[in-house]
This record gives structure tokens, C-alpha cells and sequence, in this order.
């Protein structure tokens, strides 16, 4: 393999040049948007609920309210007790919610806002009666990614709603944060190996809704809450994803846990934890996995779907054989892309990622047991830095969300959307990526954007392959 030139990163400058990751109250508020009835508060100033609510609806295509206690100079000063309450009054008052998330944000968070000491007062207060369950989660985005924040949410859900109960034929289901097409389809393979899966978050409904007849301020969908409440007496956890631990402060401090890991140690629950099932290897893992907790064979549906794959595989190969491929995006994508790519027979010359959990080279390796020690692999990287190696490794394609259309553009070569955000593209939340199905759909894309380019760069062009 060609050796790939490396660029100094001792650099002349501290800020990030074009961000390739999102801010944690956004994460935060998508995992919210995935609990039945449950409405997303951002604790902090009018433009950060802005920016997400913009962010969200970008992508999704659907109305997308989120709240905010809207912070002022005073608020700044004198602290956010009071916003909270008028705002929490509002979205009751407006919403009829079943719950509400707040999420904390940089100035809230710099300032020192105790927001469960906030909440228990506004609970004790005995004018509040009725109040529907309020939970708060932590998000300074100066400390992590929006998959920090969407993480330490769906643990904070777990930790908040799970009560006591006898044992339930259930399994916990954590899919990550995968599109809403993503979770329809994991949801029928569920159902198709007859297991009964809690789905957290399941914004699959919520984020990519059917048309309405009339318009509800909460979309319908969401996991139940009488749901949330028996997850803790599931007989197995199913996680995906090897970058979802968060940090820990108070007694637990300096411990990284994510919510099956925590439901594992408080409640005994085994957890089956794995990448993101993205490509043939993975796929078979995820589907052994549901084998072992089902006690049931593959259903033949999927059997025929794995077959169609290999086969697809092999008619494909030769377009796509030795195409040097840079990917971006969360940890988990990342990841989950290059075991695909490299067992496809792509050369996948940069790995990168905004985020830093200082693990991701050593996943690389392992799920990339052939080529994992030749991938270049870039924590805590920025789109300007992307685009510069880029020059260097002269990429036949790009993968990841649609921020990096430019160097796409500047390098003339496809970008194939994938994860999130698609803010150029129709559809980012019906884009099928897990499970044989789709990883056909990824795959296909993938051999005809080599097809496509080729045909439109020759001088002659082809009617045949
Ligand atoms: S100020 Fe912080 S919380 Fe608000 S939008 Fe910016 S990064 Fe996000």
C-alpha cells in the first residue's frame, strides 16, 4: 500500500477551522425526542434552542419545537432559577407534556447552575402539583461532542425512569444514534426473531412522521414511559457502538459507563455490546447476537438478504477495488464505515473524527484486522484540517454527512452522504445504513458513485457495463 505523507499538527493556530462535530445540548435533544410525550428544554440563551431547533428540522424535514428558559444579561448574573420555572409553566401549560428534558448549555453551565437542586425545589414547591416527570442532563459543550450529549441522555433516562420490577420477558435495545429508518427496520428484526425490545431512544416515529391530518405540538411515537420504567427487569441489553461510556462525576467520579453498562452493574442485566452493524462482519455478529438472546435460528428473510449482499459484493468488486475512500463523522460511524469499506476492498486512507476518546485508532485496528494499522486515523479534527490530507491522500471519494460537500467539491470527487446532518439532500432520515439491508443500500451507493463519475469523466461514455 502507496505510504500516505502526514502533515505536522503542531499548528499556528487554537481554533477549530469549520467544527466536525455538533454541540452536546443537540444530541441531547434528539435522544429526548426519542421518549413518548417528552418535550426537549434547553436551559441557557435563545440562540443555542436557535441553532439546534434549525440544525434538527435541516435534516429531518419535520416541525421540531424545542423550549428554552431564555437566559438575559440579568439571568447571567443573578442565576436561572426563575426562567426555568416561567419556562417549565409554558411548555405544561402549551404542551400537556408526559415529561420534559432539560438540557444544560455552555453559559448555564459556566455560570454554575445547580438545575437538580432548581427542579427539587420547584417539585417541593406545593403550588406545582400534577408536574410531569422532569429529568436534566448535563451538557456543557465545550467539554464533548453532541454524541457525549446524547449519550449522558440516554443514561440519565435509564437512571430516571427505571423502577423496581419483577422480571420481564424484555430486551433492552439501544440502538445509538442511527437514522430513523435505521430503528424501523432493527425494530422489525426484533420483532422478527420474536423478541420483545424496549427501544431507547425511538425517535423513529417523532423525527420522520407520516403526514398529519391535523398538526400536534407532540408528535406521536416515542418509547412509552411505562416502558422506560421496566427496563430494568429486561433479561438482556442488546448496545450498539463502542464509543458510548460517558464520564462519570460525584462517587461514580472518573468512571465511564453508558446505560447498558450501568444497567449491568445496578441491575445485573448482560449486556451484548457491538459496533454498529454496518457491513457483512458486523452484520453476522449483530445477528448471532439476536440468535444467542432469541434462542432462535436467523429468520430466513434475512438469510436471503445476506446472500443478496454477497452476491451484490461480488458484482461489484471491481469497480470499487483499491478506491481510496476518506470518512468523518461520530466515532461510531466512523468506525462502523471502515470495517465496511475494508472488507468491500476499499483503501480507507483517513479516519477522522471531531471527536477524542483516544480509542478510536485502537477499534480501528481491531475491526480492520487486514489494513486497521495503515489507516491514518484523526481525533479531534476539523473540516479545514480534513480537507488539507485530503491533498495529500487524493481521495477517490468522501463519506460522511454533508458538511463535507466542499472538499468534495474542491477535490471534484462524490461525497456520499451518510449519518448526520444531510442539510443539502432530501431524505437524511430515511437513509438506510444498518443490517444487511442496509448495508446493500450503502454498498450500491458506494460502486455507483465510482460508476457515475467514470461515466461522466469519460470522453466517450457507456451505455453498458
Ligand atoms: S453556546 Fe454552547 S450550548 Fe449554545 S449552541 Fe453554542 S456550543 Fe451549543
Amino acid at each position: 500500500m502507496e505510504k500516505i505523507p502526514t502533515l505536522s499538527y503542531i499548528r499556528p493556530f487554537v481554533s477549530t477551522r469549520n467544527a466536525c462535530k455538533l454541540c452536546s445540548p443537540l444530541g441531547a435533544c434528539i435522544a429526548i425526542k426519542g421518549i413518548e410525550g417528552c418535550v426537549p428544554l434547553i436551559h441557557g440563551s435563545q440562540g443555542c434552542a436557535t441553532y439546534i431547533r434549525r440544525y434538527i428540522i435541516s435534516h429531518y424535514k419535520e416541525p421540531v419545537d424545542i423550549a428554552s428558559s431564555n437566559f438575559s444579561e440579568e439571568t447571567t448574573i443573578f442565576g436561572g432559577e426563575n426562567n426555568l420555572k416561567t419556562a417549565l409553566t409554558n411548555v405544561i401549560n402549551q404542551y400537556q407534556p408526559k415529561a420534559i428534558g432539560i438540557t444544560t448549555t455552555c453559559l448555564s453551565e459556566t455560570i454554575g447552575e445547580d438545575v437538580p437542586l432548581q427542579l427539587s425545589n420547584i417539585r417541593n414547591d406545593s403550588s406545582n402539583s400534577n408536574l410531569p416527570s422532569l429529568f436534566t442532563i448535563s451538557t456543557p459543550s465545550y467539554q464533548g461532542t453532541h454524541m457525549d450529549g446524547f449519550n449522558a441522555t440516554v443514561l440519565e433516562i435509564i437512571k430516571h425512569f427505571t423502577k423496581k420490577m419483577p422480571s420481564a420477558d424484555k430486551v433492552n435495545f439501544f440502538p445509538g444514534f442511527v437514522s430513523p429508518a435505521d430503528i424501523r427496520h432493527l425494530k422489525e428484526v426484533f420483532i422478527d426473531f420474536n423478541i420483545d425490545a424496549i427501544t431507547l431512544p425511538d425517535y423513529s416515529d417523532t423525527l420522520d412522521n407520516p403526514v398529519w391530518e391535523k398538526y400536534y405540538r407532540v408528535p406521536k411515537g416515542g418509547t412509552p414511559i411505562s416502558e422506560l420504567e421496566q427496563i430494568g427487569s429486561a433479561y438482556a441489553s442488546v448496545e450498539l457502538g463502542s464509543f458510548t461510556e460517558v464520564k462519570q462525576g460525584g462517587k461514580n467520579g472518573g468512571k465511564e459507563l453508558s446505560a447498558a453498562t450501568w444497567l449491568e452493574n445496578e441491575h445485573g442485566i448482560k449486556n451484548h455490546k457491538t459496533i454498529l452493524p454496518i457491513g457483512m462482519n458486523s452484520c453476522d455478529t449483530f445477528f448471532d447476537i439476536l440468535s444467542k438472546v432469541s434462542g432462535k435460528d436467523i429468520p430466513t428473510k434475512y438469510v436471503m438478504q445476506r446472500g443478496r449482499l454477497l452476491d451484490s459484493y461480488a458484482d461489484g468488486h471491481k469497480y470499487i477495488f483499491g478506491k481510496k475512500a476518506v470518512v468523518y463523522g461520530e466515532e461510531d460511524l466512523v468506525l462502523a464505515l471502515c470495517s465496511f469499506l475494508d472488507e468491500i476492498g476499499v483503501e480507507v486512507a483517513l479516519a477522522a473524527s471531531g471527536a477524542n476518546s483516544g480509542k478510536l485508532q485502537k477499534e480501528i485496528i481491531k475491526h480492520c484486522p487486514e489494513h486497521g494499522k495503515s489507516i491514518k486515523v484523526m481525533s479531534d479534527s476539523d473540516f479545514e484540517q480534513i480537507n488539507e490530507e485530503c491533498n495529500l491522500i487524493k481521495p477517490d471519494f468522501l463519506i460522511g454527512n454533508s458538511k463535507g460537500q466542499y472538499i468534495a467539491k474542491n477535490y471534484n470527487v462524490p461525497l456520499i452522504r451518510v449519518g448526520f446532518p444531510i442539510h443539502d439532500r432530501i431524505g437524511g432520515q430515511r437513509v438506510n445504513h444498518l443490517g444487511y439491508y442496509g448495508t446493500q443500500e450503502l454498498f450500491d451507493k458506494v460502486v455507483n458513485a465510482m460508476i457515475e463519475y467514470k461515466q461522466n469523466n469519460s470522453p466517450i461514455g457507456y451505455k453498458y457495463m
